[in-house]
């Protein structure tokens, strides 16, 4: 084997993930290489401009409501000047019936203060955000163009260096360092510790080392409609981002007097096809309707205006995996953000460069990472006895993982 260049930390994947890992070790002082396949950062599922963040207040487990919290409140702060804060409103699900005492009881167990989430009735909904439905008003709610983010948090800097059109194909651990190999098996790097944020590919990566991913792919289209300045669809549309059963964002008035309007997202589990399709636009303004309670609606005043198609990759527990991969020290993972990539990657910036950097525990901790959510978020809850590790989870000084029994 030729001797490669050396970095002390690569990381693999140039999307959302890796480039605000990158980011942060940047901003810790580290120097990094960060590696692509593409020509550019954020051409993959990051090519995406309108993603929205709030932090989740509906069914799910415990410990996923408590990460978007903590996952929320780092996006909003690292974002800065790109966070488009315009506000999200959740409608009370059809069939629900809303109690206000109750719901503000609810969001009050999971720590969101008035600031962030505040229960409103169908009157004060239409007052505060345009919409007559009672639902919870997340006013702090933004949306993100996660392309121009990525890009942003890879700008010039002396102690980075990017390679473009590289793809990675295999992993090999050789006198402790970590090389990194081309599909022709050649060396193209060495590294001390190798962030791999390569999403989907993140599959065949890890199995190069003989370590099994359940990752899924989950196409999704997101429809841009245009709406003509006279129609009957312009009473109804959002001032504020809705998130339901989908999302949309503001509706944007052009100088003409017609609307622009983004509806998503279709969500086809298993697909990894690009192309765009009919059926998902159709889906999209089924979607539309539900959103502004607005079934009378006349579909085809919501005209295709364009799209963007993009690939989630989802692991089986649907939580993203982030973390040391204990069983070949010197690996991380970042990957299967599914659909929080901008909530997820903030929180794997900061989780992912205190490992490598070994910070102590306390450090995490002040930032709200008790350490079960660690553990629920680690690579190794999917191998056989890896929750089987509560007494690891005391630790208040290293950042101790689940111990790490072989992969199946
Ligand atoms: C329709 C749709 C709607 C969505 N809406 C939202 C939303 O509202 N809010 C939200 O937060 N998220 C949303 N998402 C999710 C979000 O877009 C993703 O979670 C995020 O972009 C994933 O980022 P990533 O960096 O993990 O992966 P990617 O952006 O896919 O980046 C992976 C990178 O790795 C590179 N790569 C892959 N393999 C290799 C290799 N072998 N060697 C070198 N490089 C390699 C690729 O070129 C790519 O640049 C949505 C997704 C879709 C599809």
């Amino acid at each position: 084997m030729t001797k490669p260049q050396h970095h002390a930390i690569v990381v693999i994947g140039a999307g959302i993930c890796g480039a605000t890992i990158a980011n942060e070790l940047l901003q810790r002082g580290q120097s990094v290489c960060i590696v692509d396949a593409a020509s550019s950062a954020a051409t993959a599922c990051s090519s995406h401009a309108y993603a929205i963040a709030h932090p989740h207040i509906g069914r799910g487990s415990p410990r996923l409501l408590r990460l978007t919290r903590i996952a929320f409140l780092l996006a909003e702060t690292r974002w800065g000047k790109a966070w488009n804060k315009h506000g999200i409103f959740q409608p009370t699900k059809k069939d629900k019936h809303f109690d206000r005492v109750e719901v503000t009881n609810y969001l009050k167990s999971l720590d969101l203060d008035q600031d962030i989430a505040v229960a409103l009735d169908a009157q004060e909904a239409e007052k505060i955000c345009g919409i007559k439905q009672s639902g919870v008003w997340l006013s702090r709610g933004a949306s993100l163009n996660i392309f121009e983010a990525s890009n942003a948090l890879l700008q010039e800097h002396e102690d980075l260096t990017c390679l473009w059109n590289t793809r990675v194909a295999k992993l090999e651990q050789l006198n402790g360092q970590w090389f990194l190999l081309n599909q022709a098996n050649e060396a193209i790097l060495s590294a001390d510790k190798v962030v791999v944020a390569t999403a989907m590919d993140s599959k065949p990566l890890m199995s190069s080392i003989g370590i099994r991913l359940p990752l899924k792919p989950v196409r999704g289209q997101l429809s841009i409609f245009s709406i003509r300045k006279e129609d009957a669809w312009t009473q109804k549309l959002p001032r504020v981002g809705i998130s339901g059963d989908g999302y949309c964002l503001p509706a944007q008035q052009l100088e003409d007097g017609s609307y622009r309007w983004m509806v998503g997202s279709s969500f086809d589990e298993g697909k990894d096809d690009l192309g765009s399709r009919d059926s998902s636009d159709a889906f999209n303004r089924e979607q539309a309707k539900g959103l502004l309670d607005y079934s009378e609606g006349d579909s085809r005043s919501l005209i295709k205006a364009g799209d963007f198609v993009g690939v989630r990759c989802v692991a089986g527990d649907r939580l993203p995996i982030i973390g040391a991969l204990n069983q070949r020290p010197g690996i991380f993972l970042a990957t299967a953000l599914g659909s929080r990539g901008v909530l997820w990657s903030a929180l794997a910036a900061k989780l992912i460069t205190a490992q490598v950097l070994g910070d102590d525990f306390a450090l995490l901790a002040r930032l709200g990472f008790a350490a079960d959510l660690v553990s629920a978020l680690a690579p190794t809850r999917f191998f056989a006895g890896a929750l089987a590790a509560p007494a690891a989870l005391a630790s208040n000084s290293k950042a101790v993982l689940p111990s790490a029994p072989k992969a199946k």
